[in-house]
């Protein structure tokens, strides 16, 4: 029996949502990603997803908030019709790129004392920025979601950049997530195409965690991950579809990126929405931020870590295993801390925490086993195809970066975080490093356009 759930969840149904003034909220048994899920979901905040609802909600009569947004996001709003109330304090920050301490620091003299209600309207970095808000004023908080990204929503976390790390600090998790059709659906091509990679990307997530508890015996749940799995089955199907409209496909959509958030809520881990894809991911962050050029979309990086994975894994699928090549621990450490400097500190913890489960891990070969008979994954052709559709990249260019740098993801991607992945299965089945180049040309991220 699980632990820690909130039965208390109110997920609203769209059909309720549509039909203001009075919100009317569901039975925890009928959520609407909720019903991805067997028993109950975790999360605390009301979610409220629905079209057009934004303006009733937020024009109703209430106490004034604050409202926080960049120039982009409140223009976005604005055009829905969704204007703050007179005695509202607006904090418009213009166009934050990354969070940092130097964008908290910077807000909070902006976030008038004496009103306890925060209203954050933005994707992934506003939303994050909102929960660090939060979490030092004591405020309620409210997330209104201008793009459907990324599924970070319920999460009490924050991803802020500090000492030229990207980590993930304890914040505050929002009372109410409001995810609007109209505003989503009007959000640009690009964060509704990110949104799709990242949500893909619980397939292998998912496998990677059931990859981890039977090698390490890491606390695995089933019937997340089979949820995971369900919310995604629907999202394959329209990408396959060769009428394919985001649009029509963004209900779909923002049920599987809330299926990804809950998950990891219930599960009391990331792992049913980050597996070795979303390693590929962060080193594309810290490459980025060490050399100072702008974020890459998150998704858009999941996208091409999806990509090599999936590549992984359609030749571990064929057999065929060479020997491993073993490397010691002191060279495991020095390749990741070249490729990736910030990760001099971190690095001989993870590597050394990975070898000691070495003595105690089950034979690479009965994982592989395992792995084939686990729910089938998309091959990279098909992956390809959905985020070709989803309007994503697929080629290292499009993301401005060379054969080397996935190359080293490759090879050391495996040791930014302590958790098993198909990266460390691939090397302990002799698969990397020795196919290294087969796996970058079949994963297509390579590929000459003509
Ligand atoms: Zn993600």
């Amino acid at each position: 029996m699980r632990t820690g759930f909130d039965p208390a969840v109110r997920l609203v149904e769209r059909e309720y949502v549509t039909n203001p003034p009075r919100m009317k909220t569901s039975t925890p048994n009928l959520p609407r990603a909720g019903k991805y899920f067997r028993a109950s979901v975790a999360s605390s905040a009301a979610i409220f997803s629905g079209n057009g609802f934004l303006a009733g909600f937020l024009g109703a009569p209430r106490e004034p908030f604050v409202l926080l947004g960049d120039a982009n996001t409140l223009a976005a709003l604005e055009r829905i019709g969704v204007r703050a109330q007179s005695n509202d304090v607006v904090v418009n920050l213009g166009a934050p790129l990354r969070l940092d301490d130097p964008l908290v620091e910077r807000t909070l003299p902006q976030i008038p004392r004496g009103l306890d209600h925060l209203v954050v309207v933005g994707g992934g970095t506003l939303n994050d920025l909102g929960k660090l808000i939060a979490h030092e004023r004591g405020s309620r908080l409210t997330l209104v979601a201008s793009c459907a990204s990324m599924n970070g929503w319920i999460s009490p976390n924050a991803s802020i950049v500090r000492g030229g790390n990207k980590i993930s600090v304890p914040a505050v998790a929002p009372a109410q997530v409001l995810l609007d059709d109209a505003l989503l659906g009007a959000a640009p091509r690009d964060l509704t195409a990110a949104g799709f990679s990242d949500a893909l990307s619980g397939l292998f997530a998912c496998r990677d965690w059931l990859l981890a508890s039977r090698a390490d015996l890491a606390p695995y749940d089933a019937d997340v991950a089979d949820g995971v799995r369900r919310s995604l089955a629907p999202l394959g199907a329209a990408l396959a579809d060769d009428g394919f409209d985001a649009s029509s496909s963004l209900a779909t959509l923002i049920d599987a990126l809330l299926a990804g958030g809950l998950a990891m809520d219930a599960a009391h881990t990331s792992a049913p929405a980050s597996g070795a894809e979303h390693l590929v991911a962060h080193a594309i962050d810290l490459h980025e931020l060490a050399r100072g050029l702008p974020p890459t979309l998150h998704g858009h990086a999941v996208a091409a870590g999806s990509l090599l994975v999936a590549a992984l894994w359609d030749i571990i699928a064929q057999g065929g295993f060479g020997p491993p090549m073993p490397l010691s621990a002191d060279a495991r450490i020095g390749a990741l801390c070249t490729w990736l400097p910030t990760m001099t500190a971190a690095a001989p913890f993870v590597v050394r925490a990975k070898l000691t489960r070495e003595a105690t891990r089950a034979p690479a070969i009965d994982l592989a086993a395992m792995a084939s008979a686990a729910p089938e994954l998309p091959r990279v052709d098909r992956l390809r195809g959905w985020l070709t559709c989803a309007g994503a990249p697929t080629t290292a260019a499009s993301l401005g970066l060379d054969r080397t740098f996935f190359k080293s993801a490759l090879l050391c991607a495996r040791d930014l975080r302590d958790r098993y992945t198909v990266f460390d299965l691939a090397f302990a089945l002799g698969v990397l490093p020795g196919r290294t180049d087969e796996v970058l040309t079949r994963s297509g991220l390579f590929a000459v356009c003509t």
